[in-house]
């Protein structure tokens, strides 16, 4: 996943709440949810809001260094590195891991068939990783 350069965007005012949504998204390994992030920043920064987490998810996301992850019920979210990929992720351990294999249809031939033009997509894996199938 990503290195431990995680920061807000340049332009993004920075407080101790954000710092501290920003240090627990760093210290979190695999998927995580908003409400995991809240729990542990809390304990950083005893005057956070849920609103205050969402928001700096938000600002991460604008920048492609976080990415809900695509078909689950409940959102979840992880680290990512800018550039197309897809993710790996595992069922049993909860590891999440980075492809840029892409079996994506052409968008060309999207727009051939069904007359749609794609801006973007989003694919996911869920399996065991290698760790857990070995
Ligand atoms: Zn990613
Ligand atoms: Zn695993
Ligand atoms: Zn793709």
């Amino acid at each position: 996943m990503a290195d431990d350069d995680l920061t807000l965007p340049a332009r993004a005012r920075t407080t101790p709440q954000r710092r501290a949504v920003v240090a627990a998204i760093r210290e979190t390994d695999g998927a995580w949810t908003a409400l995991e992030i809240f729990d542990r920043a809390r304990r950083r920064e005893t005057g956070l809001g849920l609103a205050t987490v969402y928001r700096t998810i938000e600002l991460l996301g604008r920048e492609g260094a976080v990415r809900p992850l695509s078909g689950e019920g409940r959102p979840r979210y992880v680290r990512c590195h800018p550039g197309h990929h897809h993710h790996l992720v595992c069922v049993s351990c909860g590891a999440v891991e980075e492809t840029e294999l892409c079996a994506a249809p052409p968008a060309r031939e999207l727009e051939r068939r069904h007359g749609f033009a794609a801006d973007s997509h989003e694919v996911d894996f869920y399996g065991r990783c290698a760790q857990c199938v070995a």
